[in-house]
């Protein structure tokens, strides 16, 4: 892509009410505007890294057996009202009312939709476990709708949705989304936490968090120095210091700041109950299913990125998620970046192109802020070869171009 062609400019001030790192440096860089508070457009850059983290997200949930959909996001006031949740999630809902006074809620979650084609469409045992999940938009009507994209009232969510005959299947698939979702983070490069959190009204047992270690965090959690046990702020019953209760070898070293990015709830056999998704077992039985339910944040998630990898002069993506492989840049003079500009892209690599005719130090700027991994600098006084310097590092070296389409392997 050519930069001169990128939608829109950066900018060299953030915004006046922007008080989170997120805030200020994605909405400077160029890749996400606000439209009103908790409300956010995911302009061509921001984008690209959203398209990045959902495909990470998809090939580990695909892997797990979840079979992608879509499903709507304005749904009729009588769902909700099968399990009372019409009145008791009340508070986060966007509720409207049609001209015909039909009343109707902008979806905050999907389980009771999910409920409902479960129950129109299984009969047997012989029909379940069934693993559906989609991306779509989240409406919730948050009080704290600060924290620049972390915490949107419209934003982005992956939700999964698992039905099983038995208590075990449901344990033993939530298991290995809890494995999957550690895949995820680790891919995306985060250093997280598994935290064990309260199960609220549907389930005696715990949900797990997956908490990103960040001191800007609203969240908190207590870790032990020893075994991977991990609890949040609601259900943690001791004090830093004290031996950790599940190890009892370790000690519980920290009270640290995170950021939820993910969250997943065995949810039991709630639903199936209120809603009469009842299914005939080998023996004859009529049964309720055994229901999960699995969210990942993928715009909190690129938010959050940029509090953790950030620096003075921008954000600092890594390879998996950056909105394009290298950042090349021509400085005045030049004749022939053009051709090196196809010849990376002929090998697959993605390339956001400077062709700006503005000055270098405004290029370097503007590398440095939008935060792309490499950047390749061809200049005259380097001959055949150009320089490449990572986003992270100070240091830079000259390289022919073979070497650098290699390096990249695609
Ligand atoms: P929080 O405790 O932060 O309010 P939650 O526990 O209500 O979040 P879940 O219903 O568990 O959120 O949603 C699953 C995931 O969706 C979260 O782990 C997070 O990544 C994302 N998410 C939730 N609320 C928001 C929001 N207001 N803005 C952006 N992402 C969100
Ligand atoms: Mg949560």
């Amino acid at each position: 892509m050519r930069q001169s062609q990128l939608f829109p400019k950066t900018r060299k001030e953030a915004p006046k009410d922007a008080t989170s790192v997120n805030h200020k440096l994605l909405v400077r860089a160029g890749f996400i505007d606000q439209l009103m508070a908790g409300s956010w457009t995911l302009l061509p850059l921001g984008w690209r890294v959203i398209t990045k983290i959902n495909q990470i997200i998809r090939e580990e949930i695909n892997a797990v057996g979840g079979q992608e959909m879509l499903m709507p996001l304005l749904h009729p006031k009588e769902i909700w009202s099968e399990t009372g949740r019409w009145d008791k999630a009340d508070e986060i809902m966007y509720k409207l009312k049609d001209a015909r006074g039909k009343e109707y809620v902008l979806s905050f979650t999907h389980e009771e939709i999910v409920m409902d084609l479960l129950r129109k469409n299984i009969t047997s045992y012989q029909d379940l476990p069934v693993c559906v999940y989609h991306f779509s938009t989240k409406f919730r009507h948050e009080l704290r709708a600060k924290s620049g994209i972390l915490r949107g009232r419209e934003f982005m969510m992956k939700d999964l949705y698992s039905a099983h005959t038995t208590e075990k299947g449901l344990t033993d698939y939530y298991e290995k989304v809890k494995g999957a979702y550690s895949k995820i983070f680790k891919r995306l490069g985060f250093n997280f936490r598994v935290v064990e959190a309260s199960g609220g009204v549907f389930t005696d047992k715990h949900t797990h968090e997956f908490q990103v270690l960040n001191a800007n965090g609203e969240d908190v959690i207590y870790i032990c120095d020893s075994c991977d046990f991990a609890q949040n702020k609601e259900i943690f019953k001791g004090k830093v210091g004290e031996s950790c209760p599940r190890c009892k070898k370790g000690k519980i070293s920290e009270e640290a700041k995170t950021v939820e990015v993910g969250n997943i709830f065995p949810l039991g056999t709630w639903y199936a109950e209120r809603m009469r998704m009842f299914f005939t077992d080998r023996d004859g039985g009529k049964k309720p299913v055994w229901f999960g339910s699995y969210g990942i944040g993928p715009t909190r998630v690129m938010g959050t990125w940029v509090e953790v990898s950030h620096d003075q002069s921008g954000i600092i993506w890594n390879r998996e998620i950056s909105p394009f492989d290298i950042h090349l840049i021509e400085l005045p003079g030049v004749k022939n970046t053009e051709k090196i500009y196809e010849d990376l892209k002929a090998a697959g690599i993605d390339v956001l192109w400077d062709d700006r005719d503005v000055p270098a130090g405004q290029k370097f700027a503007d590398s440095d802020l939008i935060g792309i991994p490499v950047r390749l600098v061809v200049s005259e006084r380097n001959g055949d070869k150009i320089e490449w310097k990572e986003r992270f590092s100070n240091t830079s070296k000259l390289l022919t171009l073979n070497e650098i389409i290699n390096s990249f392997g695609k």
